[in-house]
């Protein structure tokens, strides 16, 4: 089917990219080894650092995000380490298998795929380990399956009560950019990111934030590496320049990319998330339906993740949307395969992006009928209008 228009990309990420950064994506590929391309280096590696809040270095690996796991794991860790990871949902999961796939003993505390990480118990876990076999925690900060964002900080002090030298490895792969987040404040050790959400970019760089604690472990970790490796890139990086070919016309694209979240201002990104983030949940709750996430303090900004009732069909929903409406909304993942669709709400938008979304599903729930009370497209415009009530979410 041809569609007129242009096509709505509301999954949580990859992200709509702006057409500056298009732009800058698809301007000639310049030597990577030559003087133009060490003040590109230079810029980004420099702009990047106040993204992940940050003083320290940030590695960029020309990779999906998954490949940035992978660094993380095998630049800090030994065969057989314990490491400690929180089932917070499929990406968690995901994390988890690679971890031992790499012969890492990675230990996976249960979580219900419908709240963050929690604290209290790597505290409890952390205390019990008093020998310190645990050489690293391992947490998602957004849960993209399922639209819970973890509390990194309550992490960081539930290590630090344990008085647990354990090292902190985050992903921020959908939050990054999106939701505010404080490698440096938190103590985080190993930041994973991804350039395909908040940053704006095309899918193809990830990114890790490293801490001096991490690279003196990676002094002494023995896991085999060699692409991921931090050291012949901390090399290179230090004069512009990667040990191999970089993905040139994207770091084009994240000059471009940062020169926007810097001018619009962090703090300003993480609110427009936040207000969206808050008119879609409006509109679900309007709609009667219920959001995958069951806590509201840990309601993601970049992403909600909508229940549909027994019986109807999250794919088919999504599936008639996209015939009708030419949208692309996020799948479930896992056990949630066809009992939640997502909707992204993060990278470059405004209202009306918002508000044509937060439509398109409105239509689809009427044709596909799914029941739900008509309005939610209301709710959500005089929320972001500023003359709605407040809504009472039922908290845990
Ligand atoms: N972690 C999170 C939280 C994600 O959302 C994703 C992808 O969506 C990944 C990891 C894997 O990243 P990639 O698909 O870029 O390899």
């Amino acid at each position: 089917m041809t569609h007129s228009g242009r096509h709505f990309l509301q999954i949580p990420g990859p992200t709509n990219t702006p057409l500056p950064v298009l732009a800058a994506v698809a301007k000639p590929t310049i030597d990577h080894r030559g003087p133009e391309f060490q003040k590109l280096g230079e810029a980004v590696l420099a702009g990047i650092r106040s993204v992940f809040k940050t003083s320290g270095p940030v590695i960029i690996y020309p990779a999906s995000g998954t490949g940035a796991w992978e660094a993380a794991l095998v630049n800090t860790l030994s065969p057989g380490d314990h490491v400690l990871m929180f089932e917070t949902g499929w990406f968690a999961t995901l994390w988890n298998k690679m971890a031992g796939r790499l012969g890492i003993n990675a230990e996976f505390l249960k979580g219900d795929w419908r709240s963050g990480a929690d604290a209290g118990l790597i505290e409890a876990r952390l205390k019990e380990d008093k020998g310190h076999a645990i050489k690293a925690v391992c947490v998602v900060h957004n849960e993209t399956s399922t639209g819970a964002a973890s509390n990194i900080a309550a992490v960081r002090r539930a290590i630090d009560n344990a008085r647990h030298p354990a090292l902190l490895l985050v992903d921020t792969i959908s939050s990054l950019a999106s939701i505010d987040y404080r490698h440096e404040e938190w103590g985080v050790d190993v930041t994973v990111g991804g350039s395909q959400k908040g940053l704006m970019l095309p899918p193809g760089l990830s990114f890790n934030a490293i801490s001096e604690k991490a690279l003196a472990a990676a002094k002494k970790a023995r896991l085999p590496r060699s692409f991921w490796d931090w050291e012949d890139m901390l090399a290179a990086n230090k004069t512009g320049y990667f040990p191999y070919t970089p993905a040139t016309n994207l770091l084009q694209g994240l000059k471009v990319a940062l020169d926007m979240l810097h001018e619009e201002g962090l703090d300003n990104v993480f609110a427009r998330h936040d207000r969206a983030a808050e008119a879609t949940r409006r509109a679900v709750i309007h709609w009667g339906l219920e959001i995958q996430c069951r806590n509201p303090a840990e309601y993601s900004s970049s992403l909600t993740a909508v229940r549909l009732p027994e019986g109807h069909s999250a794919d088919g929903l999504r599936a008639e949307i996209l015939k009708r409406s030419n949208m692309s909304l996020g799948n479930g993942l896992g056990p949630l395969a066809d009992r939640v669709f997502r909707i992204g709400h993060l990278g470059d938008f405004h209202d009306l992006m918002v508000m044509g979304t937060l439509a398109g599903v409105e239509m689809g729930l009427a044709v596909c009928g799914i029941p739900h009370r008509p309005g939610g497209v209301e709710a959500a415009m005089k929320y972001l209008n500023g003359n709605a009530g407040s809504v009472a979410y039922a908290a845990e």
